[in-house]
């Protein structure tokens, strides 16, 4: 999974969604994800506004 750093706004939606609190905003004000609090359950994918967080299969 990715975010799409140039559609993100920095509006922390995806951020105020995840019951685990793995997305955080960098220092450019992008969504970014710990990648190993993650659980997978797409909720921040589902919230976001811009389209920009979007879940890539690697390796089939
Ligand atoms: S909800 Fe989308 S646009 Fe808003 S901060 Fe998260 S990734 Fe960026
Ligand atoms: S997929 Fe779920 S656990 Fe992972 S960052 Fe998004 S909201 Fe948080």
């Amino acid at each position: 999974m990715k975010t799409n750093i140039s559609e993100c706004n920095g509006c922390g939606v995806c951020i105020d969604s995840c019951m685990v609190w793995a997305i955080k905003m960098d220092e450019k004000h992008k969504a970014e994800r710990d990648e190993l609090s993650c659980m997978s359950c797409r909720e921040c994918e589902n919230v976001c506004p811009k389209g920009a967080i979007s879940y890539e299969k690697i390796n089939g």
